[in-house]
């Protein structure tokens, strides 16, 4: 079984709901187990302002799908939330992203493991220590390094009942 960090977000139609969706979809994922859930959090978008704000979380799973069959599944799980591809860093439904498969690297045309914008991102950064804030990335900087490095920018903790009934898992 390998540690596989999963980003969540949203920033169409519910949000929560969708978030909620993928929580549920990856709960029942084949050959994986899920481990750990973050809290909620709202920032406002990267790339094109003129969005809604996102909604993002981070999952843990313990799995023994290889990286690619696990992309293939976040994708289908992806579209089953009637994701449409439009513009580059534009609004979506629903966005699932592998941060970081165990300790492993990656440079595929289809997969870059770990996440390339990860360090650059307060929005996963965040998540990813509310679950494991000792962890070390693959090159061996510690999260909280590039977690506090980009603590400039702005979210904030979104209190959803639905999604803190799931946190105890
Ligand atoms: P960003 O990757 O900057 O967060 P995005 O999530 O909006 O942008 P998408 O349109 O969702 O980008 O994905 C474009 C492609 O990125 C996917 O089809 C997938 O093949 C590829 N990709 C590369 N690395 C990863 C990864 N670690 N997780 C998910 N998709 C990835
Ligand atoms: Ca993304
Ligand atoms: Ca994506």
């Amino acid at each position: 079984m390998t540690e596989a960090f999963i980003g969540l977000g949203s920033n169409l139609g519910d949000s929560v709901d969708y978030l909620l969706f993928a929580r549920q979809q990856l709960s029942s994922l084949a050959d994986s187990q899920l481990v750990a859930t973050s809290r909620l959090y709202r920032s406002a978008p990267v790339g094109p302002q003129d969005q809604p704000d996102f909604y993002n979380a981070v999952i843990q799973l313990n799995t023994s799908l290889a990286p690619i069959p696990l992309l293939d599944a976040l994708q289908r799980i992806e579209q089953q939330a009637g994701r449409v591809r439009q513009r580059h860093w534009g609004e979506r439904t629903l966005d699932l992203d592998i941060l970081l498969y165990g300790d492993g690297t990656l440079n595929l045309p289809r997969l870059q493991v770990p996440h390339p914008q990860l360090g650059r991102r307060s929005f996963v950064l965040q998540p990813l220590s509310d679950i494991h804030p000792q962890l070390i990335l693959p090159d061996g900087t510690p999260l909280t390094t590039l977690r506090d490095a980009c603590s400039h920018q702005q979210i904030c903790y979104h209190e959803d009942s639905r999604w803190r009934a799931g946190l105890e898992r």
